[in-house]
């Protein structure tokens, strides 16, 4: 009784108890997992505690987060203890909660070199080096899986440049990860060297004062799906350096079709496969999206001498649409099927670029 007037009584003062779950579905072999791999904390320029990420991270639905404070800059000097002290501090919260917590650090230089994270570190003090590639070899001794952030930050029109700094650090290996999206921004030429160069593409929030400052309750934060064999520290590592990310970003998910093509498949249903049409009836397909990631179809052809389709459909996150068949034959009986071309514009494989598929069913035509 104490215990429940206790929870109204929290309720009431505006507690929120409740994590918001993300569904995105899971490939075949592979857990979806949803990360954040840039984020700080008042160990660095940040002004949240660390615990504070992790409690952040479980009410958004994340699996994973890295913190990742700036190596070389810490401008709360009165509470500095070390570079591993956010990660030390949090790393029992993130226990209780089920969230992976990963050491990081951020080595942050002018241009041209810029930012790296480096994810999987043993020890952030170490990284603390005059010479930037110094700081990135030591990473590279503690195994670290490197990150290039923000690659446009700071250019004119965010547009980033490959300079040869970038050039020696991926000849290096110590580029496995691109940040193509950060907070708001979208950087195109970024997912385009992604693709050439065979990087990992991420989305993080390079969050520095509380989530809810930014993103609120209704917008989801950007986030990187990493596809791993099981729900661990090592699984992550091992598909951060196998490339299985993805990235959610808005309304629109970027990836290679290898696994954009199977999220796409488990998250649209067609919940009506076989239509009936008598002589000229208008019939609806319903097609059911069973994700949190809307889809948005656009038609390419799809219409012949017996039925007519429009041109595409919106099929909201956890909704269904129609998508109406119009007959165009008074007297035609006969049972056709359908294997409709479509593109999901909001599933991007290359910059903005959105992912052939197909919607299929079987019609039924009855004369009137
Ligand atoms: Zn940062």
């Amino acid at each position: 009784m104490i215990f429940l007037f206790l929870s109204i009584a929290l309720t009431a003062m505006g507690q929120i108890d409740q994590r918001r779950e993300i569904y995105i579905p899971e490939i075949p072999g592979y857990k979806t997992l949803k990360c954040d791999f840039h984020t700080h904390t008042v160990f660095s320029d940040g002004t949240v505690w660390p615990t504070v990420r992790v409690d952040e991270a479980w009410l958004d639905g994340l699996d994973v987060i890295a913190i990742t404070d700036h190596v070389e800059y810490t401008p709360h000097q009165e509470i500095i203890l070390n570079r591993n002290s956010s990660w030390e501090i949090a790393r029992e919260r993130a226990h209780q909660m089920g969230i992976i917590l990963i050491r990081g650090a951020e080595i942050s230089r002018k241009y041209p070199f810029g930012h790296f994270n480096c994810l999987f570190t043993s020890d952030n003090e170490l990284l603390n080096r005059k010479d930037s590639m110094e700081a990135m070899t030591e990473a590279l001794r503690q195994g670290a899986v490197f990150q290039w952030n923000h690659p446009g930050w700071q250019r004119p029109r965010e547009i980033p440049v490959w300079e040869k700094e970038q050039t020696e650090v991926y000849s290096k290996k110590m580029m496995h990860l691109i940040e193509i999206v950060n907070e708001t921004s979208y950087y195109p030429l970024a997912h385009q060297w992604a693709i050439e160069k065979n990087l990992g593409i991420t989305a993080n929030t390079d969050i520095h004062g509380p989530v809810y400052m930014n993103y609120g309750q209704k917008v989801h934060r950007p986030m990187t799906l990493v596809f791993a064999r099981e729900k661990s520290e090592e699984a992550v590592k091992e598909a951060l350096l196998a490339g299985r990310t993805a990235v959610y970003h808005m309304d629109t998910l970027m990836g290679k079709e290898e696994f954009l093509k199977p999220l796409f498949q488990q998250s649209l249903k067609i919940r009506t496969p076989v239509i009936t049409i008598k002589g000229k009836q208008w019939i609806d397909v319903v097609l059911e999206n069973v994700s949190d990631i809307p889809l948005m179809l656009s038609f390419k052809g799809g219409s012949d001498e017996y039925a007519e389709i429009g041109k595409g459909v919106y099929v909201p996150a956890h909704g269904s649409a129609r998508l109406t068949v119009k007959g165009k034959q008074e007297n035609y009986s006969g049972k056709r099927t359908y294997a409709i071309p479509c593109v999901v514009d909001n599933y991007y494989v290359a910059p903005r670029k959105g992912m052939n598929a197909v919607i299929e069913y079987t019609v039924i035509f009855e004369k009137k």
